[in-house]
């Protein structure tokens, strides 16, 4: 995995800076609490928590004395990790269950990073010694389940697919008994993300889901959001999460989008932790999420 910090520095320092030259000003007027409120729109803050920061800022700004960059730092650091919630629990579920081994679901609409995600979650697990498994549950695109297979492939993890039209819950169930039976640490299940109806999403992830607890645990589903398409992403992300008991978000492509304020209306919206993020399409471009490096990078 890669260096959340190094590699996040690039895009998404332009909201930190443009925060504390707006904070830093001589005079801080209603136009200029504006100004601040809109950068934190922009970078996909999310209405709620920007007026909770900013009101908080205006009371916290006051009481300094002076508004040394230094101090202003200080300040929007503790505001920004405040909403972010270095509190919440976000480990990563993994590690097998004597013999039987860890699943992890990945789901989230199609387009969002899903089978580069399992691939790379695959790679890191396997750095790490893991022996991995992977289930291509999208059967709706063929293309889907080669381009698993290419994942698998490059990282050294077998894939156990179907064709094109096959029940997704029954790739689930052959990809984890054969996972008990070849002794793998983990399965890695990627679903099929299309956003019909929400029953039709509930009725094929609830059945994903009991087939493989006929054999094991679900120990992770993954959510993957795309950071680039903001509150619009939000939105299916939210239908998902209603769908299925979403365990920790992935959020993909902060690479390239300065709107990193996405990691807060996220964990707030869905009330579930960001776990890692995706910071480009190379099979080590993954990282866990640490908000205080996170908000280190933003402030640069
Ligand atoms: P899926 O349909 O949800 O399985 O999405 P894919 O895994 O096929 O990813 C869709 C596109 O997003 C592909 O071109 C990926 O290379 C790209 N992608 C996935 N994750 C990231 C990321 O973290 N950063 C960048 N820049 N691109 C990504």
């Amino acid at each position: 995995m890669v260096r959340l910090r190094a590699r996040l520095a690039r895009s998404q320092t332009s909201l930190g800076r443009g925060l504390l030259d707006l904070l830093s000003r001589d005079r801080l007027d209603d136009d200029a609490w504006d100004d601040i409120e809109d950068a934190l729109i922009t970078a996909d803050v999310g209405v709620t928590p920007t007026q909770m920061m900013t009101e908080e800022l205006r009371t916290r700004v006051k009481v300094l004395g002076s508004r040394d960059r230094a101090e202003v730092r200080g300040l929007l650091r503790e505001q920004l990790l405040a909403q972010i919630n270095p509190d919440l629990d976000r480990t990563l579920h993994t590690s097998p269950h004597g013999d039987r081994p860890a699943v992890v679901l990945v789901v989230g609409v199609n387009g969002t990073g899903k089978t580069t995600t399992t691939g790379k979650l695959a790679r890191a697990l396997i750095g790490d010694g893991r022996k991995v498994l992977l289930g291509a549950a999208d059967t709706f695109r063929a293309a889907a389940a080669d381009q698993l297979q290419t994942w698998g492939e490059r990282v050294g993890a077998e894939v156990v697919r179907k064709d094109e039209g096959a029940d997704p819950a029954s790739v689930a169930f052959d990809a984890v008994s054969k996972g008990i039976t070849d002794k793998v640490d983990t399965v890695i299940v990627d679903t099929a993300g299309r956003l019909h109806t929400k029953t039709g999403l509930m009725d094929e992830l609830g059945k994903v889901k009991r087939v493989i607890e006929k054999k094991a645990t679900v120990d992770e589903v993954l959510l993957v959001l795309d950071a680039t398409t903001g509150q619009n992403g939000m939105r299916q992300a939210q239908v998902f999460a209603e769908a299925v008991n979403v365990t920790g978000i992935v959020l993909t492509k902060l690479d390239g989008t300065a709107k990193g304020g996405i990691v807060i209306s996220v964990q707030r919206e869905l009330g579930v932790p960001v776990k890692l993020v995706g910071l480009g399409e190379g099979p080590d471009d993954l990282a866990p999420f640490d908000p205080e490096v996170f908000v280190d990078a933003i402030l640069g």
